[in-house]
């Protein structure tokens, strides 16, 4: 590549081999004991709350954990090169973001938060995700990263580069995270082009064919799925909804099948979509791409906002997931709490991650804000304290969102042999002071700004109040300047800017 606005990788393309980076090391094993954590939230299948915990972390996975004097006992004589003084921390399995826009960080508070969800993504973030460049978006995937890993994020399912994924890829190689990327494709554009739209964006923007999409799609999951020592999956990512056919929804979950990863997109975002749906096809979203059978296992459905009782018995027996986005829900008013069927697809065993829908849509890329909206959120509107507790909430922003990542054979979860993705909070701090419950304290006292470390693969990548391997000043200096110049060149500082859309209404 020509450009050399971000490092590139100093080894050929076969080092995204993952078993290539695994077979090489004879190096002794590095030990890390940290004990007597106040508490420790495993997020096991009985979400076992440990007081008084150690946890032994070798390499990059957990060699143990449990209670402190037990693991003293099992490791008697042994040797560690670090040893850590786990009192006044506790420790929680790192969060996963199960939907996000990792090419969308520059857009921060540019759109209106009063606009509909579909006026919204057609005529303001379009254009804007239009000037995206490869620069801005390796910047922004950089701010995004960092931002995550602030707040505790370890793993992420982002929705895709409008470029080459290795751009992400290598904002993931700089930082450490753990995450699944791929290219965001779509290949339905709409009749006429709206403001702000042009030819050329279009052409970028939308294959010229569901077989084409695929066949890019493919080649990517090919070049980066494993890359980084298996810290990168690579997914049939697409858009989903009215901007792809209905055989691209239906080929990348088939494509995804065989190719043996995931795929996510968007579907059933708003009731204005259903009701457009509905109006063209005779039934809603989520019930039109099933009898197509385009809905498995494999599938993470980002909102599913707009669904019906049939449907989320639908999704129970395809074994589908779905991405909450509470915070995205709220600012664009898609109707969680009023029409909204997260709890009762917890009860029909739907797995239920979280998301927060990257910085456009939320305003942030905050799990624990995630949390603390879900576990309120359902309880209020429907009066019944029991629905989506705390437990429900830390359930869905871990162990869930790393089923929906197809990751819970080791992330997720602190259990002996997973991979060490953990946070540690400080608790010699206001949030934390007094408390008895940490379950509680965690969802509903504390925030992020009581996060003391952030470890990924055995690494700690935020520590001492700054993310490793990056310059923080420079990432904010350089996504200032990027994000100013890609608002003025979208026009999305001027006057007139449609603030309704008639678009897909008919025709396509
Ligand atoms: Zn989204």
């Amino acid at each position: 590549m020509a450009a050399s606005f971000y490092p590139t990788m100093p080894t050929p393309t076969n080092c995204w081999s993952s078993k290539a980076e695994q077979s090489t090391p004879e190096r002794s094993p590095m030990r890390t004991l940290i004990e007597h954590l106040e508490f420790a939230f495993l997020v096991d299948s009985r979400d076992t709350v440990l007081r008084d915990a150690s946890i032994v972390i070798e390499n990059d996975r957990i060699l143990d954990i449990g209670p402190a004097e037990e693991v003293r006992a099992r490791h008697e004589g042994g040797k560690f090169d670090r040893v850590m003084d786990g009192r006044m921390l506790g420790i929680c399995p790192g969060f996963v973001d199960s939907h996000v826009h990792l090419s969308e960080t520059l857009s921060r508070a540019v759109f209106p938060d009063n606009l509909n969800t579909r006026a919204w993504v057609f005529h303001w973030a379009k254009p804007f995700y239009a000037q995206i460049t490869e620069e801005d978006e390796y910047w922004g995937a950089l701010l995004g990263i960092t931002e995550m890993l602030r707040n505790g994020t370890t793993c992420f399912i982002d929705m895709g580069s409008q470029y080459d994924p290795g751009i992400t890829v290598r904002a993931m190689e700089k930082t450490g995270i753990r995450g699944v990327t791929g290219r965001h494709a779509a290949d339905n554009p709409p009749a006429e082009l709206p403001r702000g739209w042009t030819e050329e964006m279009a052409k970028h923007h939308f294959f010229p064919s569901a077989e084409a999409a695929l066949a890019e799609l493919e080649a990517c999951v090919r070049k980066y799925d494993g890359a980084l020592g298996g810290r990168v999956r690579c997914w049939v990512n697409i858009e989903g909804k009215e901007p792809c056919t209905l055989e691209l929804h239906v080929g990348a979950q088939k494509l995804a099948e065989r190719l043996g990863v995931g795929t996510t997109y968007h579907l059933a975002t708003s009731i204005e979509e259903a009701k457009v749906c509905e109006g063209k096809y005779g039934m809603w979203p989520i019930t039109r791409i099933d009898r197509a059978g385009g809905i498995g296992s494999n599938l993470v459905i980002a909102h599913g906002a707009a669904v019906s009782d049939e449907e989320v018995s639908l999704l129970a027996r395809r074994g589908a997931k779905v991405a909450f986005c509470p915070c995205s829900s709220f600012k664009l008013g898609k109707g969680a709490t009023a029409i909204g069927k997260y709890p009762e697809m917890v009860a029909a065993g739907v797995t239920v991650g979280l998301g927060t829908d990257g910085v456009s849509a939320a305003g942030n890329m905050n799990l624990m804000r995630q949390m603390l909206l879900v576990a309120g959120m359902f309880k209020d509107a429907r009066m019944k304290p029991d629905v989506f507790t705390a437990r429900q909430a830390l359930r869905a922003a871990t162990i869930d969102g790393a089923k929906a990542a197809m990751w819970d054979h080791e992330i997720g979860s602190l259990e002996v042999g997973k991979k060490a993705d953990f946070i540690l909070f400080d608790l010699d701090h206001i949030e934390w002071t007094p408390f008895h419950d940490p379950l509680q304290a965690l969802v509903f006292s504390a925030s992020t700004a009581s996060i003391a470390q952030t470890w990924v693969d055995g690494q700690v990548l935020f520590s001492e109040g700054k993310v490793h391997g990056v310059d923080e000043a420079q990432i904010r200096r350089k996504a200032r300047e990027l994000a100013a110049a890609a608002v003025k060149r979208a026009g999305l500082h001027e006057e007139g800017v449609e603030t309704t859309t008639t678009l897909y209404d008919s025709g396509n």
